[in-house]
Protein backbone atom coordinates (compact mmCIF):
# COMPACT_ATOMS: atom_id res chain seq x y z
CA UNK A 1 0.00 0.00 0.00
CA UNK A 2 1.54 3.35 -1.15
CA UNK A 3 1.64 6.16 1.50
CA UNK A 4 -1.04 8.17 -0.37
CA UNK A 5 -3.36 5.60 -0.53
CA UNK A 6 -6.93 6.31 1.81
CA UNK A 7 -6.68 3.17 3.46
CA UNK A 8 -3.46 4.28 5.23
CA UNK A 9 -5.35 5.94 8.39
CA UNK A 10 -6.40 2.45 9.35
CA UNK A 11 -3.20 1.06 9.90
CA UNK A 12 -2.72 4.33 12.23
CA UNK A 13 -1.22 3.62 15.83
CA UNK A 14 -4.55 5.01 16.99
CA UNK A 15 -6.34 2.07 16.22
CA UNK A 16 -3.44 -0.26 18.54
CA UNK A 17 -6.79 0.43 21.39
CA UNK A 18 -8.46 -3.01 19.83
CA UNK A 19 -5.69 -4.41 18.20
CA UNK A 20 -4.24 -5.10 21.24
CA UNK A 21 -7.07 -7.01 22.52
CA UNK A 22 -7.44 -11.01 21.49
CA UNK A 23 -10.33 -11.79 19.95
CA UNK A 24 -12.05 -12.91 23.20
CA UNK A 25 -11.22 -9.85 24.87
CA UNK A 26 -13.47 -7.81 21.94
CA UNK A 27 -16.12 -10.33 22.32
CA UNK A 28 -15.91 -9.60 26.15
CA UNK A 29 -15.87 -5.98 25.45
CA UNK A 30 -18.86 -5.43 22.91
CA UNK A 31 -21.41 -7.30 25.21
CA UNK A 32 -20.23 -5.66 28.43
CA UNK A 33 -20.25 -2.56 26.64
CA UNK A 34 -23.67 -2.82 25.17
CA UNK A 35 -25.11 -3.95 28.32
CA UNK A 36 -23.53 -0.99 30.02
CA UNK A 37 -25.08 0.88 27.27
CA UNK A 38 -28.59 -0.37 27.42
CA UNK A 39 -28.40 -2.12 23.74
CA UNK A 40 -28.90 -5.38 25.65
CA UNK A 41 -31.90 -5.09 28.00
CA UNK A 42 -31.37 -6.69 31.44
CA UNK A 43 -32.93 -10.16 31.08
CA UNK A 44 -32.71 -10.32 27.48
CA UNK A 45 -31.50 -13.72 25.41
CA UNK A 46 -28.74 -14.17 23.94
CA UNK A 47 -28.57 -15.43 20.43
CA UNK A 48 -26.87 -18.71 19.91
CA UNK A 49 -22.84 -19.05 20.15
CA UNK A 50 -22.72 -20.07 16.40
CA UNK A 51 -24.94 -16.53 15.65
CA UNK A 52 -23.12 -14.53 17.38
CA UNK A 53 -19.89 -16.04 16.30
CA UNK A 54 -20.43 -15.02 12.58
CA UNK A 55 -21.46 -11.62 13.40
CA UNK A 56 -18.29 -10.84 15.32
CA UNK A 57 -16.71 -12.68 13.04
CA UNK A 58 -14.33 -14.76 15.86
CA UNK A 59 -14.65 -18.60 16.67
CA UNK A 60 -17.93 -19.99 18.00
CA UNK A 61 -15.43 -21.53 21.12
CA UNK A 62 -14.23 -17.87 21.41
CA UNK A 63 -17.55 -16.46 22.03
CA UNK A 64 -18.74 -19.77 24.31
CA UNK A 65 -15.43 -18.82 27.11
CA UNK A 66 -16.68 -14.94 26.82
CA UNK A 67 -19.91 -15.73 27.76
CA UNK A 68 -18.88 -18.09 30.54
CA UNK A 69 -16.31 -15.04 31.81
CA UNK A 70 -19.09 -12.86 31.68
CA UNK A 71 -21.50 -14.90 33.42
CA UNK A 72 -18.77 -15.51 36.40
CA UNK A 73 -18.57 -11.69 36.42
CA UNK A 74 -22.31 -11.09 36.65
CA UNK A 75 -22.84 -9.31 33.62
CA UNK A 76 -24.83 -12.12 31.96
CA UNK A 77 -26.31 -15.68 33.82
CA UNK A 78 -27.05 -18.93 32.28
CA UNK A 79 -30.75 -20.50 33.13
CA UNK A 80 -31.43 -23.84 32.49
CA UNK A 81 -35.37 -25.19 30.97
CA UNK A 82 -37.23 -24.29 28.36
CA UNK A 83 -36.75 -20.15 29.03
CA UNK A 84 -33.10 -21.27 29.41
CA UNK A 85 -30.13 -20.06 28.10
CA UNK A 86 -27.55 -17.22 28.52
CA UNK A 87 -29.29 -14.20 29.25
CA UNK A 88 -28.47 -10.58 30.26
CA UNK A 89 -28.59 -10.28 34.35
CA UNK A 90 -32.04 -8.83 35.82
CA UNK A 91 -29.47 -6.53 37.71
CA UNK A 92 -26.13 -6.65 35.20
CA UNK A 93 -22.58 -5.92 36.84
CA UNK A 94 -20.73 -2.73 35.85
CA UNK A 95 -17.30 -2.24 35.85
CA UNK A 96 -16.30 -5.53 35.58
CA UNK A 97 -14.86 -5.54 32.02
CA UNK A 98 -11.84 -3.25 31.72
CA UNK A 99 -11.33 -4.41 28.24
CA UNK A 100 -14.75 -1.91 27.87
CA UNK A 101 -11.38 0.87 27.69
CA UNK A 102 -10.48 0.15 24.54
CA UNK A 103 -13.37 0.59 22.59
CA UNK A 104 -14.56 4.05 24.92
CA UNK A 105 -11.42 5.67 23.69
CA UNK A 106 -11.25 4.48 20.39
CA UNK A 107 -14.12 6.73 19.36
CA UNK A 108 -12.20 9.43 17.13
CA UNK A 109 -11.13 6.30 15.16
CA UNK A 110 -14.99 5.07 14.80
CA UNK A 111 -16.19 8.20 13.73
CA UNK A 112 -13.05 8.60 11.23
CA UNK A 113 -14.41 5.46 10.15
CA UNK A 114 -17.99 6.42 9.76
CA UNK A 115 -16.95 9.31 7.49
CA UNK A 116 -14.93 7.10 5.12
CA UNK A 117 -17.98 4.62 4.75
CA UNK A 118 -19.84 7.39 4.03
CA UNK A 119 -18.04 8.81 1.44
CA UNK A 120 -17.35 5.41 -0.24
CA UNK A 121 -20.81 4.32 -0.02
CA UNK A 122 -22.34 7.61 -0.89
CA UNK A 123 -20.29 6.82 -4.63
CA UNK A 124 -21.08 2.82 -4.09
CA UNK A 125 -24.83 3.79 -4.37
CA UNK A 126 -24.60 5.92 -7.40
CA UNK A 127 -22.53 3.65 -9.38
CA UNK A 128 -24.78 0.82 -8.36
CA UNK A 129 -27.83 2.46 -10.00
CA UNK A 130 -26.80 2.22 -13.12
CA UNK A 131 -24.48 -0.72 -13.45
CA UNK A 132 -26.86 -3.38 -10.98
CA UNK A 133 -27.43 -6.54 -12.41
CA UNK A 134 -31.18 -7.93 -12.32
CA UNK A 135 -29.50 -11.06 -10.22
CA UNK A 136 -27.78 -8.75 -7.82
CA UNK A 137 -31.10 -6.32 -7.43
CA UNK A 138 -33.01 -10.03 -7.25
CA UNK A 139 -30.40 -11.42 -4.06
CA UNK A 140 -30.26 -7.84 -2.16
CA UNK A 141 -34.46 -8.12 -1.84
CA UNK A 142 -33.91 -11.50 -1.02
CA UNK A 143 -31.42 -9.96 1.77
CA UNK A 144 -33.82 -7.57 3.00
CA UNK A 145 -36.40 -10.00 3.44
CA UNK A 146 -34.26 -12.29 5.48
CA UNK A 147 -33.73 -8.88 7.40
CA UNK A 148 -37.43 -8.92 8.28
CA UNK A 149 -37.34 -11.85 9.37
CA UNK A 150 -33.81 -12.27 11.40
CA UNK A 151 -35.03 -13.62 14.99
CA UNK A 152 -31.42 -11.82 16.43
CA UNK A 153 -29.58 -8.97 16.03
CA UNK A 154 -26.52 -11.18 15.10
CA UNK A 155 -28.45 -12.93 12.25
CA UNK A 156 -29.11 -9.06 11.13
CA UNK A 157 -25.55 -8.12 11.44
CA UNK A 158 -24.36 -11.11 9.32
CA UNK A 159 -27.67 -10.35 6.44
CA UNK A 160 -26.48 -6.19 6.47
CA UNK A 161 -23.15 -6.93 5.81
CA UNK A 162 -23.56 -9.06 2.79
CA UNK A 163 -25.61 -6.80 1.75
CA UNK A 164 -23.62 -3.64 2.00
CA UNK A 165 -20.77 -5.91 -0.33
CA UNK A 166 -23.02 -6.36 -2.62
CA UNK A 167 -24.36 -3.13 -3.26
CA UNK A 168 -20.07 -2.55 -3.92
CA UNK A 169 -20.06 -5.65 -5.76
CA UNK A 170 -23.07 -3.95 -7.65
CA UNK A 171 -21.10 -0.94 -9.17
CA UNK A 172 -19.09 -3.13 -11.34
CA UNK A 173 -15.98 -1.53 -10.13
CA UNK A 174 -13.81 -4.34 -8.43
CA UNK A 175 -11.83 -1.38 -7.12
CA UNK A 176 -14.65 -0.19 -5.85
CA UNK A 177 -15.87 -3.17 -3.66
CA UNK A 178 -12.19 -3.65 -2.54
CA UNK A 179 -11.48 -0.70 -1.15
CA UNK A 180 -14.64 0.11 0.25
CA UNK A 181 -14.78 -3.64 1.81
CA UNK A 182 -11.90 -2.51 3.73
CA UNK A 183 -13.05 0.33 5.25
CA UNK A 184 -16.56 -1.54 6.11
CA UNK A 185 -14.76 -4.61 7.58
CA UNK A 186 -12.88 -2.47 9.82
CA UNK A 187 -15.51 -0.60 11.02
CA UNK A 188 -17.26 -3.67 11.71
CA UNK A 189 -14.89 -4.55 14.65
CA UNK A 190 -16.59 -1.78 16.68
CA UNK A 191 -19.80 -3.34 16.04
CA UNK A 192 -22.15 -3.90 19.25
CA UNK A 193 -25.21 -5.61 18.97
CA UNK A 194 -28.32 -3.20 18.70
CA UNK A 195 -32.05 -3.95 19.29
CA UNK A 196 -34.04 -5.49 17.18
CA UNK A 197 -36.45 -2.47 16.93
CA UNK A 198 -33.92 0.01 15.85
CA UNK A 199 -32.24 -2.76 13.46
CA UNK A 200 -36.42 -3.28 11.80
CA UNK A 201 -36.23 0.36 11.03
CA UNK A 202 -33.22 0.40 9.30
CA UNK A 203 -34.47 -1.96 7.20
CA UNK A 204 -36.78 0.10 5.85
CA UNK A 205 -33.61 2.56 4.31
CA UNK A 206 -31.84 -0.78 2.87
CA UNK A 207 -35.44 -1.49 1.24
CA UNK A 208 -35.58 2.14 0.14
CA UNK A 209 -32.22 1.91 -1.22
CA UNK A 210 -33.26 -1.55 -3.30
CA UNK A 211 -36.12 0.72 -4.99
CA UNK A 212 -34.00 3.28 -5.61
CA UNK A 213 -31.58 1.25 -7.47
CA UNK A 214 -34.08 -1.25 -9.41
CA UNK A 215 -35.52 2.29 -11.00
CA UNK A 216 -32.08 3.50 -11.68
CA UNK A 217 -32.17 6.74 -9.31
CA UNK A 218 -28.76 7.47 -8.68
CA UNK A 219 -29.57 10.60 -6.60
CA UNK A 220 -32.64 8.66 -4.43
CA UNK A 221 -29.80 5.94 -3.84
CA UNK A 222 -27.39 8.45 -2.77
CA UNK A 223 -29.65 10.52 -0.52
CA UNK A 224 -31.09 6.83 1.24
CA UNK A 225 -26.67 5.81 1.60
CA UNK A 226 -26.44 9.12 3.04
CA UNK A 227 -29.19 8.75 5.74
CA UNK A 228 -28.40 5.23 6.45
CA UNK A 229 -24.82 5.97 7.11
CA UNK A 230 -24.96 9.24 8.79
CA UNK A 231 -26.48 8.18 11.28
CA UNK A 232 -23.92 5.75 12.84
CA UNK A 233 -22.24 8.73 14.62
CA UNK A 234 -24.93 8.99 16.72
CA UNK A 235 -26.60 5.23 16.93
CA UNK A 236 -22.97 3.26 17.33
CA UNK A 237 -21.44 3.23 20.74
CA UNK A 238 -19.42 5.94 20.33
CA UNK A 239 -22.79 8.24 20.07
CA UNK A 240 -24.31 6.42 22.99
CA UNK A 241 -21.39 7.22 25.72
CA UNK A 242 -22.63 9.06 28.17
CA UNK A 243 -26.26 10.08 27.21
CA UNK A 244 -28.38 7.24 29.88
CA UNK A 245 -30.98 8.34 27.54
CA UNK A 246 -30.32 5.61 25.38
CA UNK A 247 -31.23 3.09 27.35
CA UNK A 248 -34.85 3.72 26.78
ZN1 LIG B 1 -27.27 -1.48 6.63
Amino acid sequence: MSSGSPLTALDAPALAGIRRLNALDTVRARIALAVDLGLLAPGERLPPAGEIARALDVGEITVRRALVSLCDEGVLERRRGRAGGTLVSPRPATGRVPEIEAYRSAADDVHRLIDQRLLLECGVAHLAASNATPAQLEELRDLVARMDRAASWAEFHTCDERFHLLAAAATGLPAAEEQYGAVVRELYRYYLPYPMEYLRESNREHAELVAALTGHDPLKAVEVTRRHVEVLHRTMFVGLMGHPAARD
